[in-house]
């Protein structure tokens, strides 16, 4: 069996526009060396600046010439620059959707969904920074006062990934400067229009030039380390693959840098006999196929009791076969192009290896012979845990299934990953749902729920998928410093 095939290629987009330069002190910084991929046809759309470590440096200084003005700028007018930020960005919503689809890949539809998600983050975060507040009480030995003041924790290095080229970038950048610091930004250099779109669209909102400055490069070890390295920096943001993580905590370790990690997941989908089965259905294609499996949060791993398995497969193939593959800017597209030739060969042999172990095949399981970098929706049964799939993260439109009998079982290979940031549990019974998200090792749970991912919430992993928390109020304290005073009076 396989999904239907769209073939139309998108409509052409001038991408000049948005490949000025790298954006410095408010100034575009002209130049080239990063070649953006459309990849549904693998061809070139835009070339972007390669930024040196000499760039990174003038990024870092400008950031800090902008940092005493932004830090004492009054919150109320902090926010109303970040509101701007928020109606210009959703006055846009279909112009950078477009551009989102173009360079990344993800249907439009889901586009769409992560401008608005992404805008919302300069919403909340225009709401929180005005309701900062400090802490202040008597010692319990009596005879002195403690004071708590939350200060800026000052210039903020922030690393994003190319899955979700907006909101990975506005759910650090909006935080920062609600808590009054400056940044550099340091896109994938797969998905840089979408960060230097957004860059034009920060001046325009009143970001004060110097506040926001982004860099691309083909050289992130070096460009980045050369920041990490300078005194003035105070805090790394990143998102990202949990291997690059380590190595950047590892670095961070030289300046006692306060980090925060957003890294990778390897999500379980528990499915229980006496779950309401189209609700199942309905959030496992969010969990799953959203941004064609390319998300962090994505279910990895569907485990579902025996007494509902094989009516889940069936229903969920039907639905994976429905989905339209295609270029993401065809508003048909239901599963666009996966990011690189890369990501389709490790998808291609980590389903090899699965077959290998005895894993069979109900939908896809082959790439496509066209050009662009396509992989079809593919639904596995029978995966042997020890399968590869069942540790790392896919990170495309494949679900394996895997079957279990009790809920002990359930939890023991839910928790059997080095990973912990989000988890799936679908159950009528909300008791059960609760008692067993408890046992489940994970930042984020979605109890019967398909999608976890809210501004208004803390967002995050533990155990090897992260330090920290973003969104929520919880988002902008990690920007923060709590200044403690002792005082008698
Ligand atoms: P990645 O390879 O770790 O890259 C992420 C960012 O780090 C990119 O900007 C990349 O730059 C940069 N980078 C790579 N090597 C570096 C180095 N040595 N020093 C400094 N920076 C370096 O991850 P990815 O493939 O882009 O993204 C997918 C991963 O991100 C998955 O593991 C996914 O789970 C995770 N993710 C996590 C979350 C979350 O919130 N927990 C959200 C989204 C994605 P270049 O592009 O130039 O290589």
């Amino acid at each position: 069996m396989s999904s239907a095939v769209v073939e139309s290629s998108p409509v052409g987009m001038d991408c000049s526009a948005y490949a000025q330069g790298l954006y410095i002190d408010g100034k575009w910084v002209p130049g080239g060396g990063i070649t953006v991929i459309d990849p549904s046809t693998g061809n070139s759309i835009a070339e972007v600046a390669d930024a040196t470590v000499e760039d990174a440096r003038a990024a870092v200084d400008a950031a800090a010439r902008a940092a005493a003005g932004w830090r004492a700028t009054p919150p109320r007018q902090r926010a109303g620059i970040l509101i701007k930020c928020f109606e210009l960005m959703m006055q846009r919503q279909e112009e950078l959707a477009y551009l989102i689809a173009l360079e990344n890949g993800k249907s439009l539809v889901d586009a769409r969904g992560e401008v608005a998600y992404a805008a919302e983050f300069f919403r909340w975060y225009a709401e929180e920074g005005v309701r900062i507040s400090g802490e202040f009480m008597t010692a319990p030995a009596g005879g002195n006062r403690i004071i708590v003041d939350y200060e800026p924790i000052g210039i903020a290095v922030l690393i994003t990934p190319w899955n979700f080229p907006a909101a990975m970038a506005t759910r650090k950048i909006a935080p920062a400067l609600a808590a009054g610091c400056t940044v550099v930004l340091k896109p994938a250099s797969e998905t840089p229009l979408t960060a230097y779109a957004l860059a034009a669209l920060y001046s325009e909102a009143g970001i004060p030039d110097g506040v926001v400055n982004v860099i691309t490069t083909t050289n992130p070890g070096p460009v980045t380390a050369a920041m990490l390295e300078d005194a003035r920096v105070r805090k790394l943001s990143f998102t990202g693959s949990t291997p690059v993580g380590r190595l950047l905590l590892a670095q961070a370790s030289k300046t006692v840098l306060s980090c925060s990690m957003e890294l990778g997941g390897n999500a379980p989908f528990i499915v229980f006999d006496d779950a309401d089965l189209e609700a199942a259905l309905d959030g496992a294609m969010l969990a799953k196929m959203r941004n064609g499996g390319e998300a962090c949060t994505a279910a990895n791993r569907f485990l579902v009791q025996e007494g509902i398995h094989d009516r889940f497969v069936e229903g969920l193939t039907a639905r994976m076969k429905a989905l339209k593959v295609g270029p993401g800017t065809d508003p048909d597209t239901g599963c666009g192009p996966m990011i690189t030739r890369k990501a389709v060969d490790k998808i291609e042999a980590l389903v090899a290896e699965a077959v290998g172990r005895g894993a069979k095949v109900v939908l896809g399981g082959k790439g496509l012979d066209r050009p662009g970098y396509y992989y079809p929706p593919t639904v596995m049964v029978d995966v042997s845990p020890h399968a590869e799939m069942a540790r790392d993260e896919i990170f495309g439109p494949v679900a394996p299934v895997y079957r279990f009998k009790t809920e002990d079982e359930a939890i023991a290979m839910a928790n059997d990953t080095e990973y912990g940031l989000a988890a799936y549990i679908y159950t009528k019974d909300i008791r059960r749902g609760m008692a067993v998200s408890s046992r489940i090792e994970s930042g984020m749970i979605g109890l019967n729920r398909g999608l976890v991912s809210d501004p208004a919430g803390p967002f995050g992993g533990v155990k090897q998928s992260g330090l920290g928390r973003e969104g929520s109020h919880h988002g902008v304290i990690e920007f923060m410093e709590a200044k403690y005073i002792a005082t008698s009076f």
